[in-house]
């Protein structure tokens, strides 16, 4: 999937939570945009890629692409990272929720991901979209009005 569709990945995912949690609504939201970016940092031409060049061309190297950073493994030890070094409870929240948003929206690719690192098992959806293909414009349609749902809740449950 395209950056812009896992920002508005994680702009849903974070709207929803924040309907099921009490987290401060604004802050999830801006974690939860960042989290579905941080993934990709495996890819040294995706948004996060080209903002962190080094880390990006080392954390590529070593693991490939789409291996690692995509897998439980990854968000539990960014999960437990965060619990012990993150004072603010809903950024944390939020990110996670975006990095689980982003390793989703990839399962729905025909690549998939590998979910089960260190196991090579490539992990994905029986239906799936092709990166930039119309396929991805109808996901990025329903996210951007699932967006606009949970939104729209939210500023009537304040
Ligand atoms: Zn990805």
């Amino acid at each position: 999937m395209t950056g812009k569709t896992h920002i508005i990945g994680g702009v849903a995912a974070s709207l929803a939570f924040a309907q099921i949690t009490n987290y401060e609504p604004a802050i999830l939201l801006g974690a939860g945009v960042i989290g579905s970016l941080i993934p990709d940092i495996c890819h040294g031409s995706s948004k996060i890629g080209r903002a962190l060049p080094i880390l990006s061309k080392l954390i590529n190297g070593l693991f490939g692409h789409r291996t690692f950073t995509h897998s439980l493994l990854f968000l539990v030890i960014i999960a437990v990272l965060l619990h012990n070094f993150m004072p603010i409870e809903a950024v944390s929240a939020g990110l996670l929720v975006g990095m689980a948003s982003h390793i989703v929206l990839d399962m729905a690719t025909k690549r998939g991901v590998k979910l089960l690192f260190p196991l090579r098992w490539n992990v994905r959806f029986p239906l799936t979209a092709t990166t930039g293909g119309p396929s991805e414009y109808l996901v990025f349609a329903l996210l951007s009005l699932f967006s606009v749902y949970f939104g729209y809740g939210l500023l009537f449950s304040l």
